[in-house]
């Protein structure tokens, strides 16, 4: 069995199928008695889980945390919503589950729709309990993170918020149906160092409790291996581990070319944990901070306040290296429950980060405020996602003045910080030599500027063979991009996944690139490239490359080289 290699490393363990959540569809019943009794079976169990819920995130997080799980209780014993339930079933028959959710459409549609803050972050409240009840009552089970043995999470797909819920030190890997190297899920993987493997067309031969090992760079899984490849896998992860180990020697040293030419390997993060990856590996600054990650598994926005802690956790700790912290990349595959999104054809073409930020002042407002309060912590870069035209930046810096205002009159404190932008729509990159003049710096983001140059969804596993990075028209775009950035005397980074992709780094490199931001994971082995790259080689590497007329040719071309 195989399937597309998304997060390097060897994962082993019992095979956990998590089902889908599906809505429940209309189904009627002739034993309404039975669905009551199941009714009330899955309130009790989801009640015990809740206080056990309370108390474990009261220990492990903190009181005002555990106070959710504690407001969950009471919606579930709500008498309304019990009650509505209950009518449906007897006076309609629906079968519980449907019961529920009809019940949870109603009162979500109802509290979104009040002209209260307070009450519409509530919906998200109630569709949690509900889908908690619906879950229980189809049997789809939570993960047993208990278990003595490591588990492979098999599913037909993770979202970005089910990767950050799980627990590193339980969890030996991932094997997806759907996804590629640059869905968001793929992406935290690699964060947190956990083996992955997406885009497995026949996945449904998987079956819970089977032991499987698996390979996260070439994609190969085994199911029940025998001995002989149990022992080939052993000797690979004593392999792959002894690298690890003698990378580490270059822990401290500087990333610096033969001829002398230093550039800058920073890290991407999700969340300020990820910065002990980021230690670990002597990141030298962070390239991204992905804040969206702030907003998600939670149901209401993160405060200013909250914000403004995470911002100077990660400035601090990062003592004066740079730190790119990107406002709400929203949208696409990253969804927020509590936002009130509409339904979209194309999400990724559609109402998201800037696009959406901007027609959110407030919102929008409420993370400059805490970004501008921790410029004073640390070398911070406040960076723009999905910017396509000038009035985008523009209308961003007026907000900035606006909030510089309203921290003043407040008598609250901020620094100096730069300004910049991400690179990831063709329209920014064509005109970056106009851009350039409005921002401090530009960063390219690949794995968005990939999927809208080539018309390729980037989480679509049919065609991931025509989303490549060595597309004629990607390397010209970034060659322009840096171009033209320099020329206007900025800084030009590139925080997309091909920055750290060892076969491109070279190509990069000779373009003039001077920051690459990374999975914390692959710092290391970059520097040991870089230290062994000059100038003069990489530059005749790139007129080669920019000779050849197709992607195919070009891939195959330097992975040769670089075998
Ligand atoms: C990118 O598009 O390259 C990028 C870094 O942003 P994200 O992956 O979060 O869309
Ligand atoms: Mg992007």
């Amino acid at each position: 069995m195989k399937g597309i290699g998304a997060s390097p490393g060897f994962g082993s363990g019992r095979v956990f199928i998590k089902k889908e959540f599906n809505e429940p569809i209309l189904k009627c019943v002739d034993d309404f008695e039975s669905e009551l009794d199941q009714l009330k079976w899955s309130s009790d169990l989801l009640m015990e889980k809740l206080k056990t819920l309370e108390l474990h995130t009261t220990e492990t997080i903190g009181a005002e945390e555990g106070e959710i799980f504690k407001a969950h209780q009471m919606m579930l014993s709500d008498p309304e919503l019990v009650g509505k339930i209950k009518q449906l079933i007897r006076e309609k028959k629906y079968d519980a589950s449907y019961a529920v959710k009809v019940v949870k459409d109603e009162m979500v549609a109802l509290f979104l729709g009040l002209d209260n803050d307070y009450m519409k972050e509530r919906a998200a409240d109630i569709k949690d309990v509900c889908n908690g009840l619906i879950k229980l009552l189809l049997g789809i089970e939570d993960i047993d993170y208990h278990s003595e043995e490591p588990i492979v999470i098999v599913a037909h797909d993770l979202t970005p918020s089910d990767t950050a819920s799980i627990p590193k030190d339980k969890v030996s890997g991932f094997i997806t149906a759907i996804g590629g190297v640059t869905s968001h899920t793929a992406i935290m993987s690699r964060t947190l160092e956990i083996p992955a493997v997406v885009g497995v067309s026949d996945i449904s031969s998987l079956e819970d409790g089977q032991y499987v090992i698996f390979d996260g760079s070439t994609g190969e899984i085994t199911i029940d291996p025998s001995e002989v490849l149990l022992t080939k896998h052993k000797v690979k992860v004593e392999a792959y581990e002894q690298e690890k180990i003698l990378l580490q020697s270059l822990i401290g040293k500087e990333s610096l070319s033969k001829d002398g030419r230093k550039v800058e390997l920073a890290c991407n993060i999700g969340h300020p944990d990820d910065l002990e990856y980021v230690l670990d590996n002597d990141g030298e600054g962070i390239g991204l901070f992905r804040s969206e990650f702030l907003y998600m598994n939670r149901s209401s926005m993160p405060s200013e306040e909250e914000q403004f802690t995470a911002y100077k956790t990660v400035l601090e700790q990062m003592k004066d290296k740079p730190v790119v912290i990107r406002t709400l990349d929203v949208g696409g595959d990253k969804q927020l429950s509590y936002l009130d999104f509409p339904k979209e054809e194309n999400p990724f073409l559609g109402y998201r980060a800037i696009r959406y930020c901007l027609d959110h002042p407030e919102l929008f407002k409420i993370q400059l405020r805490a970004l501008l309060r921790a410029s004073i912590y640390g070398n911070l870069k406040i960076m723009l996602p999905m910017i396509s035209s000038l009035d985008q930046i523009n209308r961003t810096k007026e907000l900035l003045e606006i909030c510089k205002q309203e921290l003043t009159d407040k008598g609250q404190e901020y620094d100096s910080y730069e300004l910049g932008i991400m690179i990831e729509i063709p329209a920014a990159a064509i005109i970056s030599d106009q851009l350039a003049k409005a921002v401090d710096f530009f960063s390219i983001g690949t794995n968005d500027l990939i999927q809208y140059t080539t018309a390729v969804d980037r989480m679509n596993e049919t065609i991931s063979e025509l989303y490549t990075p060595y597309h004629p028209a990607l390397l010209r775009l970034i060659q322009t991009v840096i171009k033209n950035g320099h020329k206007a005397g900025i800084w030009v980074g590139m925080c997309g996944e091909v920055a750290g992709q060892q076969d491109m780094i070279p190509l990069l490199f000779a373009m003039g690139l001077d920051e690459f931001s990374m999975s914390p994971s692959s710092v290391l082995k970059s520097r040991a490239l870089i230290r062994s790259m000059d100038q003069e080689s990489a530059n005749s590497l790139l007129e080669e490359v920019m000779q050849f007329d197709n992607a195919k040719e070009i891939k195959e071309y330097l992975q040769k080289r670089q075998a």
